[in-house]
């Protein structure tokens, strides 16, 4: 069953209205892969203004939600709050919030099924540190993060899962094909064993590390490859070429 190429564009704590602008107006005016799809994730400042100017058929995603529908939860947003204003993705997960704001298993997961339940689909990322890989651990690591949202949630169908190593995250270090590869064909084989031979079968998997222009292409033909997270790549013109990888 072939799988939709999907990209997604993480801008992270990057932008200003004049930026965000420009890069959308450079996805508008662009000639892209009509089968690949396209979800871009602008700091929660700028949301509103990309789902405004961006053109139909590209989604915006949040980078973050809570685990709560409304209440007493200052500075926080909730998927109902976000699909409200149009916005159908979030990203969950990144190793930045389970490293710098210690965002852990159980709390992602929590985030995640909060996330499904408020109508909103999940770019979850999963992912070694340079340690963990070292010691051979890598697909224990990855499997334990996912495994955390499996015991929350049973339905896979709104779920795209990231994987991204650390080690590979903005340092311009890029994992090779074969390591992205024999991670992501890890994860299909969990996914197989511990959710449904239907969500191994249906779920892309997006490797996301340092991707530019130059790497997608080898990446892309990759059996268990199904799209990219892009983060410093995706405030370039070059992103359109990262969109168009698999065309
Ligand atoms: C990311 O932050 O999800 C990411 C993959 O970043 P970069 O592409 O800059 O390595």
């Amino acid at each position: 069953m072939a799988r939709q190429f999907f990209i997604g564009g993480n801008f992270k704590m990057n932008g200003s209205i004049e930026s965000i602008k420009k890069i959308v107006e450079n996805l508008n005016n662009a000639k892209l892969d009509p089968n690949a799809e396209v979800v871009i994730a602008p700091p929660a400042l700028y949301l509103l203004l990309t789902r405004e100017h961006l053109r139909k058929g590209l989604e915006v995603a949040a980078q973050n939600v809570y685990d709560k529908p409304n209440g007493a939860f200052t500075g926080e947003i909730s998927a109902e709050q976000l699909k409200d204003s149009g916005i159908t993705w979030t990203i969950l997960g990144h190793s930045e919030r389970r490293t710098i704001l210690q965002e852990d298993d159980a709390f992602v997961a929590s985030k995640t099924k909060a996330a499904i339940d408020g109508g909103l689909s999940v770019i979850l990322c999963c992912g070694e540190s340079l340690e963990e890989r070292e010691a051979g651990t890598t697909v224990d690591v990855v499997t334990k993060q996912l495994k955390a949202v499996a015991d929350k949630v049973k339905d896979w169908s709104k779920i795209v899962v990231a994987y991204e190593p650390i080690w590979a995250i903005g340092t311009g270090k890029v994992a090779t094909t074969e390591q992205a590869q024999e991670v992501h064909a890890a994860i299909r084989e969990w996914l197989k064993k511990e959710v449904s031979s239907e969500a191994a079968e249906k779920t892309r998997i997006l490797y996301g590390g340092s991707v530019n222009e130059k790497n997608c292409g080898e990446l892309a033909k990759q059996a268990d490859i199904d799209g990219f997270l892009v983060g410093g790549a995706s405030l370039k013109p070059a992103f359109v070429d990262i969109i168009n990888a698999n065309s």
